[in-house]
């Protein structure tokens, strides 16, 4: 029997090679897609043998076509940390924005459902804490993160719209900071930023005076949670992630402890706009999809840590890499 295709983008990315390794596991066709300007073939390299898998090098910016039925499309592409935003902040619009309406178009024509991924961002430097899926958010449109915010916000607009203008089928996913194996070493988010730091025995950079807060959930607790919204009937836009909130300076101690560097905690200037809480409400999540995360804190830092150990010395100096890209 022919197995249902599902077309997965920002596939070579941190959460969209987890996604293909997942619908994988449930028995479908998987396309990925990329362009590749901030995801890793290295990420998904241990599929390509499979008959079930094919990679289209593509910028979904652009007009996207695959060939064929498709059952479901993930839109995972986009820039995700802010040193992606501030070195490609018209790359990171266009793909929320463009590339969401080219996707949209695409479901719509091949009669899929679409789910794609909003952001924590879209609350801004919330002044609701925790944030529940009803708050609209405090974003600063023209600050460092205004491009991937608005991208986003954007982006959810344009999702609603397909769904009460063209009835497409559409979920939009909120996801809360989100970590595991296959992080980018060098986009400067915290976990990869603490854990290469300890493995090249350098100290680690807290931002400001660490009081900021985070929560942060495993990535098999984030695909479930996905997977499950995805295959519910929910149109609103839902909250994943771990609601377990820490503080940036708790969170080096953390790392410090586990991996055992003898290397101090040295502060370093807080970014512009960075928020200073975030915690995600889960209650609808826990009501509509039976879902919340599994992994203690304790148990995903720990596989994560084995990773980022297991990585060839080399790639620990590695440059953020951006592949040369138009805007
Ligand atoms: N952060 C830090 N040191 C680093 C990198 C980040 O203290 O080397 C802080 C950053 O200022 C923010 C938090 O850690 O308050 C999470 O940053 P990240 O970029 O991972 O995610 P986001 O700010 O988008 O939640």
């Amino acid at each position: 029997m022919k197995k249902e295709s599902v077309l997965i983008t920002g596939a070579a990315g941190f959460l969209g090679s987890h996604l293909c390794d997942r619908f994988i596991k449930e028995g479908y066709h998987v396309i990925g897609m990329d362009n590749l300007i901030t995801g890793d073939l290295r990420n998904i390299e241990h599929l390509f043998h499979l008959e079930d898998f094919e990679f289209h090098n593509h910028d979904v910016s652009k007009f996207v076509h695959v060939p064929g039925d498709l059952k479901y499309i993930l839109h995972f592409a986009s820039p995700a940390s802010p040193i992606d935003y501030l070195k490609i902040p018209i790359q990171t619009l266009k793909v929320g924005s463009l590339g969401t309406h080219n996707l949209l178009g695409l479901a719509k024509d091949k009669k899929a459902r679409i789910l794609v991924a909003s952001t924590s961002e879209v609350y801004g430097d919330p002044t609701v804490h925790p944030q529940t899926e009803d708050y609209w958010g405090n974003v600063n449109p023209v600050g460092p993160r205004g491009v991937y915010d608005e991208a986003k916000r954007f982006q959810e607009a344009m999702t609603m719209a397909y769904h009460t203008y063209h009835q497409v089928e559409t979920r939009i996913v909120r996801i809360f900071n989100t970590y595991g194996p296959r992080m980018r070493l060098n986009d400067g988010r915290v976990l990869p930023a603490f854990m290469g730091q300890a493995l090249r025995g350098e100290d680690l950079t807290v931002f400001g005076d660490g009081s900021q807060t985070r929560s942060f959930c495993y990535v098999d607790d984030l695909v479930e949670g996905i997977y499950r919204l995805l295959l519910s009937d929910c149109v609103d836009p839902v909250n994943v992630g771990n609601p377990k909130e820490i503080t940036i300076k708790e969170f080096a101690d953390e790392i410090i402890n586990l991996t055992g560097t003898d290397q101090k905690v040295v502060y370093k200037a807080l970014p512009t706009d960075d928020p200073k809480q975030r915690q995600p409400n889960i209650d609808k999540a826990k009501e509509i999809l039976g879902w919340e995360p599994q992994y203690s804190r304790e148990e995903g830092l720990k596989i994560t840590w084995e990773y980022f150990k297991s990585l060839p010395k080399e790639r620990l100096y590695e440059e953020a890499h951006h592949r040369d890209f138009k805007a």
